[in-house]
């Protein structure tokens, strides 16, 4: 199949017992055993739930997995995946992680004995540098939240590889729609279902995808011993939202680059990070891996701190709101709202300074984007 053809039939049977074409919300705690010891695959929800199988089912073929584990937000799948880690171990990270990633590791994991480099994980080099003995996990998000610098995947599967480290990538910006990263050699791939994949602002979710069959083994026994599962309807919501992600995701990625462009020559602002621009550091390396730049952009404005604020005031169709990656567009002001817990100094050392401003495009009309954007600049 087809990936287009994927997203709307992968691991998605009629029901068995009514021949359903949606597959239906089994919204149950437990299942009635015919006799102890047997039972019909499922036995507590916790474990196993069938609205949940096929959501794994389905997006660990979209990732071209063999296996997915579904977990209660972005965040429960992150941190499960760190529940393979032991104390002494060390991770090297991309140093523009999402905020919540940078709070789960600093804030908490560091009390665990967990150890942590952070490195522009754009120039390869800078991750292998930071590898040492105890290095057990080389963790990605490409594009990055809120900067959008992108990692050559390829390089650092290399050197992955080469230093036997398992490599985790969180691609919940790119989505399977927009990249690969099996192709280039990661373990593990992350998604916060809550954007794209679901994208409709209507569930919060997580998913962690692997083809090695011990990590799944890993994740399933993390996922039914600490509990952090998605509700079956959030599942099932999930997959009706993942119908359109082929169509969605085009529409994001025009409309991120005619948004892009149109910042990019306005007067009022300074600097515009979007992969698709020929003025991103990383636009070559983000036009060979990925299929399309994606609907994600931050921004400077030539006004600095007031001018971001003004500009996130006076907009009317745009949302002021803290998340992304769905149909609505989303305006955000990282350093008060989505990383607000990286301290300052951290912040403006990565380059997330208080005046940047971070734009989910979403699949409105793009000219109606465009016109709001214009006239919140004009005031
Ligand atoms: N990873 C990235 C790149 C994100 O942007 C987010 C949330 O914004 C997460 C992980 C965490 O996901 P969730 O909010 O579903 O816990």
């Amino acid at each position: 199949m087809k990936f287009d053809t994927k997203v709307i039939r992968a691991g998605i049977e009629p029901d068995p017992s009514t021949g359903a074409i949606v597959p239906p919300i089994y919204q149950t705690a437990t299942y009635v055993l015919e006799e102890v010891g047997k039972m019909k695959g499922f036995d507590y929800t916790r474990s196993a739930n069938p609205t949940r199988e096929v959501l794994e089912n389905n997006l660990a073929a979209l990732e071209g997995g063999e296996y997915g584990t579904c977990f209660s937000s972005g965040m429960a799948a992150v941190d499960s995946i760190t529940k393979m880690l032991k104390t002494g171990d060390h991770v090297v990270c991309s140093d523009d992680v999402y905020g919540g990633v940078s709070r789960l590791f600093n804030d908490l994991l560091v009390n665990y004995g967990l150890e942590f480099t952070y490195v522009n994980s754009s120039n390869a080099e800078e991750v292998e540098n930071a590898i040492k003995n105890n290095t057990k996990l080389i963790w990605i998000e490409t594009p990055t939240n809120p900067l959008l610098k992108v990692t050559d995947l390829k390089a650092v599967g290399k050197i992955a590889k080469k230093h036997n480290i398992m490599y985790g990538v969180d691609s919940t910006f790119s989505t399977p729609a927009l990249l690969r990263p099996f192709d280039y050699g990661a373990d593990i791939v992350m998604h916060s279902t809550t954007k794209y994949l679901s994208g409709h602002n209507q569930i919060i979710g997580g998913i962690v995808i692997t083809n090695d069959s011990g990590i799944n083994e890993k994740m399933k026994f993390v996922q039914k011993t600490i509990g952090a599962v998605p509700s079956p309807f959030d599942c099932w919501l999930t997959l009706l939202g993942l119908k359109t992600l082929s169509v969605r995701m085009e529409r994001h990625c025009s409309n991120g680059l005619a948004v892009a462009e149109f910042l990019e020559n306005h007067p009022k602002v300074k600097s515009v990070s979007y992969p698709g621009l020929k003025s991103h550091l990383g636009y070559n390396i983000a036009k060979d891996q990925m299929k399309g730049f994606g609907g994600m952009i931050s921004m400077e404005l030539e006004g600095g701190i007031p001018a971001g604020i003004s500009l996130m005031n006076n907009v009317k169709l745009c949302s002021l709101a803290e998340s992304l990656g769905a149909v609505e567009t989303m305006i955000t002001h990282p350093a008060t709202m989505t990383h607000v817990d990286v301290p300052k100094e951290d912040r403006i050392a990565r380059g997330l300074t208080d005046g940047l401003v971070r734009l989910s495009v979403g699949i409105e009309d793009k000219d109606d984007i465009i016109s709001d954007l214009e006239q919140a600049l004009s005031l």
